[in-house]
């Protein structure tokens, strides 16, 4: 009895195979007559890519992916251009860079008139009570570089509240009327990990530095769910006309979080999106159990985003050695490691729990004592596949790069920031320091695994400026063509490694993504320039042709 259903059920199956044998599938997509550079190092090179699905299952040349062709096939003829798996973002801060895209943008302002200026235009157009944000401001391309103050506002927004960041994030400047909402005065002192600016008299100025900042951002009101909605829109889109086709989402509100799921379920991602909250939170994402990489190919979760200092711009990183042009300022250590056993505490709870690891660290002493925790985290609970991150690695100690390789500690750097800061950092540091900043090679000759992002909105999100970055070394003053520390440089393939296989390992999916192989995800990215074969200066200039996520195109620039 047994035996005859079985041979009913295994007849029908083995007649299905067998058809399948004789009419194998075709692709979906094929993209051919390309210059394939597929970072995948048993095959570094090929013509011709084919998609099934939403997966690759062919990469060769253009007669060997021919034969995944149908009547049906969409068919891209490349025309020769370089075609690379998608860019995955390492650090992003998403939602803020979506609301970036149409808030108040002062990065570009060069004095304080202009400043001035241009916040009371927006001031104008401003309904009663609404918050002008944004800002990005800069000071340091002010002659004289000085920080702003409220009275430079004040005077255009009488009843606006204003409240405007540092292109850096670690800084921002209040006007009077955030400054009353939020209750500050010449009383209010300087909380752990944060700084009130204060004139002659002791009167806060309105710049409040990094967790100085939390009193303002107790009155800031929430922002609604379609306000979020809208800047996830736009941030996509963005995402996508950049080949930008993975992100790793540092610090998102839970709301934010809802909003990538709505939009997931309705269809709607085209960025891959990894999300790591606050570890200050970390007993949410314990309490329900999710471990790292948990989710599915477009969102997931189970990472954990801590900040154990500030910044180079801001003077709130932290050193070993105080600034050259401050010698008694070492910078500061975040609320979150004062006391340290409130960071070493949360650590080993998320550790135990099998989420992932990314801090903020970008003074020398303040990557020393992660280093320091991460090292106890493995003492305490053994050896482990954890994927540690410091997130920025800024400035190493020279005793710090073998003992990053030792703790496989992931480096997610984002090259831009060294062709900014490196406009100033020597000034700050000296020569000493600065020669380990942003040391890309130097990590490398360790055998530490670089994962390379923007942190945009501290920096713009396209990836060509990001090569451009770590490939020249330039700095943006055009003062070090040559590039700055150059012995840092790296080559065009290892930049693109670092950005694609690099992140994706960053994020547990190097089996998924990161390279152009058969039976990874179709993200691909087609660009207008062979950025391995131009001048290293142009790469900024190249443009994206078309984006693929999951095998669908979801940028095309003939198509806008
Ligand atoms: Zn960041």
């Amino acid at each position: 009895m047994k035996i005859n259903c079985w041979i009913l059920v295994l007849i029908p199956m083995i007649c299905v195979l067998g058809a399948w044998a004789q009419t194998k599938p075709s692709a979906n997509l094929i993209i051919t007559n390309a210059k394939v550079w597929t970072v995948d190092k048993a095959h570094p090179t090929a013509e011709a890519v084919a998609v099934l699905g939403d997966r690759i299952v062919a990469v060769g040349s253009k007669a060997e992916v021919d034969a995944w062709r149908s009547p049906q096939t969409t068919v891209i003829d490349a025309g020769g251009k370089l075609l690379l798996p998608g860019f995955n973002d390492s650090h992003v801060h998403f939602v803020s860079g979506g609301l970036q895209l149409d808030s108040l943008q002062l990065n570009d302002v060069t004095s304080p008139a202009e400043f001035a200026r241009r916040v009371g235009e927006r001031a104008k157009g401003a309904s009663k009570g609404e918050w002008i944000t944004g800002g990005d401001w800069d000071e340091t391309k002010w002659n004289p570089a000085q920080l702003p103050t409220k009275e430079l506002i004040d005077p255009v927004t009488p009843e606006t509240p204003v409240f405007l960041s540092r292109y850096d994030g670690h800084m921002a400047l209040a006007n009077s009327v955030v400054l009353h909402l939020a209750g500050i005065t010449a009383k209010t002192p300087d909380p752990p990990g944060g700084t009130l600016v204060r004139d002659a008299q002791g009167n806060p100025t309105g710049a409040l530095k990094d967790a100085a900042m939390d009193y303002v951002y107790k009155v800031i009101p929430p922002l609604s769910h379609e306000r979020i909605v809208k800047a996830v829109r736009r941030a996509l889109a963005h995402a996508a006309s950049l080949g930008v086709t993975s992100v790793q989402n540092m610090n998102p509100d839970y709301a934010d979080i809802a909003v990538y799921a709505e939009l997931w379920e309705r269809g709607e991602l085209t960025t891959r999106i990894y999300a790591a909250p606050l570890i200050t939170q970390v007993d949410d994402q314990v309490k329900i159990g999710v471990r790292h990489a948990f989710g599915d190919s477009f969102l997931r979760i189970g990472a954990l985003k801590g900040y154990a200092d500030g910044s180079l711009g801001s003077r709130t990183a932290y050193f070993f050695d105080g600034f050259d042009d401050q010698p008694s300022n070492h910078g500061l250590l975040s609320d979150e490691m004062q006391p340290l056993s409130l960071m070493r505490n949360r650590m080993m709870k998320a550790d135990q729990a099998g989420l992932q690891l990314c801090t903020h660290a970008i003074g020398d002493q303040a990557i020393s004592i992660i280093l320091d925790l991460y090292g106890e985290v493995v003492k305490a609970h053994g050896d482990a596949d954890r994927r540690f991150r410091i997130e920025h690695a800024q400035h190493m100690a020279a005793k710090d790069f073998d003992r990053f390789a030792q703790l496989h500690v992931i480096a997610s750097m984002q090259p831009y920031h060294a062709i900014d800061d490196g406009r100033w950092a020597e000034a700050r540091i000296g020569h000493d320091r600065a020669s380990r900043t942003y040391a890309f090679r130097t990590f490398l000759n360790h055998g530490v695994r670089l994962a390379f992002g923007t942190d945009w909105d501290v920096a713009p999100l396209n990836p060509m400026l990001t090569v451009y970055a770590a490939v020249t070394r330039a700095t943006l003053d055009g003062k070090n063509p040559n590039g700055w520390f150059p012995e840092q440089k790296l080559t065009v393939a290892e930049t693109v490694e670092a950005y694609t296989m690099g992140s994706a390992y960053a994020e547990f999916q190097e089996n998924e993504k990161g390279s152009i192989t058969p039976g990874k995800l179709a993200d691909l990215v087609l660009l207008s320039e062979d950025i391995f074969s131009i001048a290293p200066t142009k790469i900024r200039d190249a443009k994206v042709v078309k984006t693929i996520v999951g095998g669908k195109i979801v940028w095309d620039a003939a198509k806008q």
